[in-house]
């Protein structure tokens, strides 16, 4: 469709350096083409050429003071970009390869996904090129205050509610928010992901890998198959995979490896997620280690090469672009028969297509990775009550949050013509939403 190659081509003029972003642009605009020839209102409106423009990116600079006295200077963004539906929201990334592309793509897919959860969120998302891999917890605790100072200006409760990603988990958010109490004199659901003493939801830390679970559950069910007996590889060790392999084991799978940026552990037995809970999550140390606390367990140098193992579920879960066409094509050959995307964009556009070409279930990261953030608008809305609810409460809503995602993106598949693809179902459901917003909230 003409419309959609002349906006992605003006993407593709503005933005031409960030290639992240224009792979998440491009890989959503093409599967609407179906919509926009039902939709003309959309095109006069300017529903598309609004949706791919951030509302609004902030830049920053954070300075630092080292153990030894030294001034470090990292950079922070955070970039506002749809509040149609909702305050913006989306993690913070704390990582050496942080940039505008990377962030943007991050707050782009957050647009869609957070629409699918049915929870009133619009997409934001933020971070820094701070690496807190090595630094001391008052180090942290520095950039964090730092990093706050500026952030602060531009958050709060019903404008703006930021979480964790890669790099920022429970220590982060806790320095986070303390910094944002003190600065504002004012204790508001500012953050998700908070410690339980002070606001945090319970079955928060568990909602990604266990709403990756009930996603792929409800995709293999549909389809005549289920995680039970099955061979799992999931790569990352983080808290999305941690809790993706407690929820595959409880229903009856075998997570057969696992990896860091280091490399990957194999044992054919299965991986012992105590052990992994130990190394990662308690000492902040390499997956390595436990090759060394049981012998079954196998440790091999180069993350990427984990998916030559053979398995019949992959889910990718550690960040962007683990997974290439050439990779996808072996998954294949070795029998592979589903894919849910853990982390946010793991996938290359040709490899996905490859998947769907191929019949593997695929579940794609706005749909399947949606619930975390869907248990952090349920965090809001806790915290707006002042009030909590028991873990059950929580892991049953994210649970019924993960079977309507799934419903909705299967049925908007079937409607708008590509049955049984999960892609476009999920771009499609997730888009429709915030344009109706867009539409009705006239040129804003
Ligand atoms: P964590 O920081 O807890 O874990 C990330 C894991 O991935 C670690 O094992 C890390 O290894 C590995 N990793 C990170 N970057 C790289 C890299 N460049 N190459 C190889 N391995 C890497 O992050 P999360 O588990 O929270 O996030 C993982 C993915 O899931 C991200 O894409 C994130 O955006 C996405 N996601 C997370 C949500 C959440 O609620 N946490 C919600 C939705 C999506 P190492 O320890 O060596 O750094």
């Amino acid at each position: 469709m003409n419309y959609i190659k002349n906006v992605m081509d003006s993407v593709i003029r503005k933005n031409s350096n960030e290639k992240e972003f224009l792979q998440a642009v491009k890989e959503v605009l093409f599967t609407l083409e179906p919509v926009f020839e039902q939709h003309p209102e959309y095109v006069r409106a300017g529903i598309l050429e609004r949706i791919v423009e951030p509302e609004r990116i902030i830049i920053f600079r954070v300075p630092w003071i080292d153990d030894n006295g030294m001034v470090k200077v990292n950079r922070g963004f955070r970039v506002q970009f749809n509040g149609a539906i909702g305050p913006y929201k989306g993690g913070l990334r704390f990582h050496p390869s942080v940039n505008a592309s990377i962030i943007k793509f991050l707050g782009f897919e957050q647009i869609f996904k957070n629409s699918l959860t049915g929870l009133p969120i619009g997409g934001g998302k933020g971070g820094s090129d701070f690496d807190p891999k090595g630094k001391s917890d008052t180090e942290v605790m520095r950039f964090c205050q730092s990093f706050m100072t500026e952030l602060s200006k531009y958050i709060g409760a019903d404008i703006d509610v930021p979480a964790g990603d890669i790099g920022v988990g429970a220590r982060e958010i806790g320095y986070l928010f303390g910094w944002y109490k003190k600065l504002k004199n004012s204790y508001e659901g500012v953050l998700t992901g908070k410690g339980l003493e002070y606001g945090g939801s319970l079955a928060r830390t568990e909602a990604t890998g266990y709403g990756l679970i009930y996603f792929m559950d409800e995709l293999l069910k549909s389809n005549g198959k289920s995680f039970r007996d099955a061979k799992v590889v999931i790569s990352g060790s983080g808290n999305v995979a941690i809790y993706a392999h407690q929820k595959v084991t409880e229903l009856g799978g075998k997570v057969i490896a696992m990896s860091d940026s280091d490399g990957y552990i194999h044992d054919p037995e299965g991986i012992d997620l105590d052990t992994v809970k130990l190394i990662k999550e308690k000492e902040r140390k390499r997956i390595r280690e436990c090759s060394s606390i049981i012998n079954t367990t196998q440790f091999y140098k180069g993350c990427l090469n984990i998916w030559d193992i053979k398995c019949d579920v992959a889910l990718p879960c550690a960040t962007q672009n683990e997974i290439n066409i050439e990779t996808a094509k072996k998954l294949v050959k070795n029998g592979c028969f589903a894919v849910g995307e853990g982390a946010n964009m793991p996938c290359s556009i040709e490899a996905i297509d490859y998947f769907i070409k191929n019949k593997v279930l695929f579940g794609p990261a706005k749909a399947a990775n949606a619930g975390g953030v869907a248990t952090s608008a349920l965090e809001m809305a806790q915290n707006s009550m002042r009030y909590s609810w028991s873990f059950e409460e929580v892991d049953l809503k994210l649970k019924n949050i993960m079977v309507n995602i799934y419903n909705k993106a299967s049925e908007a598949a079937k409607k708008y013509g590509h049955e049984g693809n999960m892609v476009v179902g999920a771009n499609i459901a997730g888009f429709i939403k915030v344009a109706e917003a867009m539409l009705a909230q006239g040129i804003v």
